[in-house]
């Protein structure tokens, strides 16, 4: 195994620097004092220069790993997939809470569900670890050719010596000016003891590192990420993010740029507080904007505006107008089983359910799902 090898080396070297015998003679205490010198001035620049330096690359690289591992799940191989199974695990859990925050704070509710299901993935494997790992690895090997390279430049002190490693990590590994001035207050160690110190504080440094991905939990490895998963995967997987001003349905377009939002299937308006005098609505956008009834929002200033010209209203969102449309079986049932419930949170009249839908059963509205997930 590699880490044993590592400690082995470290162990080793260390005997010999170890205890450190004093002997009363001026000779041995100068070749002490310099060793030890060497060895504090490495310690030094590992702990206030490199170490945190590594750690902000695997924290900058880790948040990518959980992403591109994420996406290899079904759940997030393409958008429609993804609206498949939030719908799917909604409809089995069966909380009215959990379809009123989908309906009225999607992104906060899809954004927690995606957490979620890092948390489930990641908590149960040793896979975050094995990525920490990969990308210590990577770190320390530029850390070791800095050194190597480093040492091989004509240089006049520890200071040159020093410049030389970090010039040699560029943008690779980001150490702090502020650290590395401090340190900068130098002696004159030897440039060959120092670097040779700093190889073994390097492996110190990784053997400590793996100790602590070991130890931390998956929150405490979240927390110190630059890029937090759930956004990135929220924007691949959500696409352009906009819903439907009337029924709040996401948007179908997809991530890339397009002028005009759409969706093939909308939803009873009611889950999303649409009214018809006090009582919630029933209706969906396709038939309304064929119709000749009108709308009132805070973007009409609260006047009676004609659903038909909703574009002078809404001009970036086209609703293909087909009266035969319904909403889909998943839906009615949805609006039926919480009308009551979404009556009592937007203070409103419960809707007057149509006759059919009170038939539809969990079954059924669980097949219409499916049914429109595999035809798309
Ligand atoms: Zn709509
Ligand atoms: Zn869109």
């Amino acid at each position: 195994m590699e880490s044993s090898e590592d400690e082995e080396f470290y162990d080793g070297l260390g005997a010999s620097f170890g205890p450190k015998r004093r002997e009363d003679s001026p000779q041995h205490d100068n070749v002490f004092q310099e060793r030890d010198q060497c060895q504090k001035k490495a310690e030094e620049f590992v702990a206030k220069c490199l170490k945190p330096a590594v750690e902000d690359f695997i924290n900058r690289y880790l948040g990518l790993s959980i992403v591109d591992e994420m996406l290899k799940k079904k759940e997030f191989s393409t958008r429609v997939a993804f609206q498949y199974y939030i719908l799917l695990d909604l409809l089995s859990k069966e909380s009215f809470d959990d379809y009123l925050s989908f309906t009225s704070s999607y992104e906060s509710f899809v954004k927690k569900w995606i957490l979620q299901k890092i948390q489930e993935h990641f908590s149960s494997s040793s896979k975050t670890s094995e990525f920490e790992n990969q990308h210590l690895e990577t770190s320390v090997s530029y850390i070791n050719e800095g050194i190597k390279k480093a040492k091989t430049l004509n240089r006049e002190n520890v200071k040159t010596l020093v410049e030389d490693i970090c010039k040699e990590l560029g943008d690779k590994l980001v150490i702090s000016q502020d650290a590395l001035g401090a340190f900068m207050i130098l002696n004159n160690a030897d440039q060959n003891k120092f670097a040779d110190y700093l190889t073994i504080s390097v492996i110190a440094m990784k053997i400590s590192l793996r100790e602590k991905f070991k130890t931390s939990t998956f929150k405490d490895k979240r927390k110190c990420l630059h890029m937090q998963p759930q956004d990135e995967l929220f924007q691949r997987v959500i696409g352009c993010g906009k819903k439907c001003p009337f029924c709040a349905v996401p948007c179908e377009a997809g991530g890339e740029a397009h002028a005009q939002h759409w969706a093939s299937l909308h939803r009873p308006l009611g889950l999303n507080n649409y009214r018809c005098n006090m009582k919630l609505s029933t209706d969906i956008c396709s038939s309304l904007v064929e119709n000749d009834g009108c709308f009132r929002c805070p973007q009409t200033n609260i006047e009676s505006h004609p659903y038909k010209r909703y574009r002078e209203i809404f001009p970036d969102w086209d609703i293909f107008p087909d009266g035969s449309l319904e909403a889909s079986d998943y839906w009615k049932y949805i609006m039926t089983k919480y009308n009551d419930d979404f009556a009592k949170q937007y203070n409103a009249e419960p809707a007057d359910i149509p006759s059919p839908w009170r038939k539809i059963t969990h079954q059924q509205a669980e097949e219409s799902l499916k049914k429109s997930f595999y035809m798309k």
